[in-house]
């Protein structure tokens, strides 16, 4: 076992404070990495305040992971000591099952091994990236391009591949006229990679101050939600919707935003359910669908596609000490778009 400072919840209304637990030893499959960067992502929020229930604490949040290996197992392949590598949202899953053997193990049948607030084949409880070090498995590691700024690549390990695997999967590109609602972690994500695909791209947000960024970041339109005359005339506009929002919001305000066919997929989680309306869906043959994270084989592909296309995330990065005050600047949308610890300040 090897001792590991980290920052931890110790319960839902407690703020994260220094912790210190410690890691198992490199198993033969295994690849030990020390942390460099840690992405903060909104479900940490979520978690560490155990607003979608079953949380474990004490818990260090944090799966969007990058560093460098410094042992390997003796039956390790394909990485090696030295080498960078990252780890995203979870960290094994029961690898036998249909979703698993179709390299899809974020929908495993008996549920993915998650980063954190899960619990390992053991039952031991799993602790994530704000932290010093971890080890995992090779089989659910990444490989990192040396020639990125890595505290921007750290995001696309959850924000990335959240708006990546919709995009792909739905075969969103040059034909298509894309709205991506919410321009924070995952809509700046979402409007990169739309853009990149090629589509026609148009952020819909409630903050009319995010227009000049929505622009930088590629978008060709921008337009906000607030406005009523702005939304009527937008129904009907778009094939595919990226909802990136985890707020609570009404699905049928964006769903009659689609055009016929149109899809609109969910990748945020508001702790409040919506509802969405038949006549709204029936009318025009629309589709709403969710997309969880992505697999290791397509998150492997999509950080290569950033690599070749240069595509990271904007980040802010902060000390581990700065972690609440960043929960609530993100509360507040304050945040371009992304938090990411240094973990040199946890050594
Ligand atoms: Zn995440
Ligand atoms: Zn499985």
């Amino acid at each position: 076992m090897t001792p590991v400072n980290a920052y931890a919840a110790q319960s839902a209304a407690t703020p994260l404070a220094p912790f210190n637990f410690e890691r198992r030893d490199v198993g033969v499959n295994d690849v030990q990495i020390e942390i460099l960067y840690c992405g903060v992502c909104h479900s940490d929020i979520h978690q560490a305040r155990n607003e979608w229930g079953g949380s474990i604490f004490p818990m260090v949040p944090g799966h969007e992971i990058v560093g460098r290996i410094t042992q390997i197992g003796n039956d390790v392949k394909n990485f090696t000591v030295g080498e960078l590598a990252g780890v995203g949202c979870f960290v094994d899953s029961c690898r036998v099952c249909p979703s698993c053997l179709a390299n899809q193990e974020q929908y495993c049948d008996t549920g993915m091994i998650a980063t954190y607030n899960g619990r390992d084949k053991e039952g031991n409880p799993t602790y994530g990236g704000y932290s010093t070090q971890i080890v995992v498995d090779e089989k659910y590691t990444l490989h990192i391009a040396e020639s990125l700024p890595i505290e921007g690549v750290a995001p696309l390990l959850c924000a990335g591949i959240t708006t990546y695997s919709p995009l792909r999967y739905w075969n969103i590109g040059k034909k298509h006229k894309v709205a991506i609602v919410g321009l924070g972690g995952l809509g700046h994500m979402g409007v990169k990679f739309a853009a990149s695909f090629g589509a026609d791209v148009t952020v819909l947000s409630t903050s009319k101050s995010k227009e000049q960024d929505a622009l930088n970041l590629g978008a060709h339109r921008f337009a906000v939600t607030t406005n009523p005359e702005t939304m009527k005339s937008l129904q009907g506009k778009f094939d595919f919707i990226l909802n990136t929002v985890s707020a609570p919001h009404e699905y049928n305000d964006y769903l009659n935003l689609l055009a016929l066919n149109g899809t609109m997929v969910v990748v945020g989680v508001p702790s409040q359910t919506s509802v969405a309306g038949a006549f709204n869906l029936i009318s025009k043959r629309r589709s709403l669908a969710g997309s969880l994270i992505g697999g290791i084989k397509e998150t492997q592909e999509m950080l290569d596609y950033c690599a070749e296309h240069n595509i990271v995330s904007d980040v802010e990065v902060i000390k581990a000490s700065e972690i609440n005050e960043a929960y609530e600047r993100m509360l507040k949308a304050d945040v371009r778009y992304r938090f990411v610890i240094d973990i040199d300040s946890l050594k």
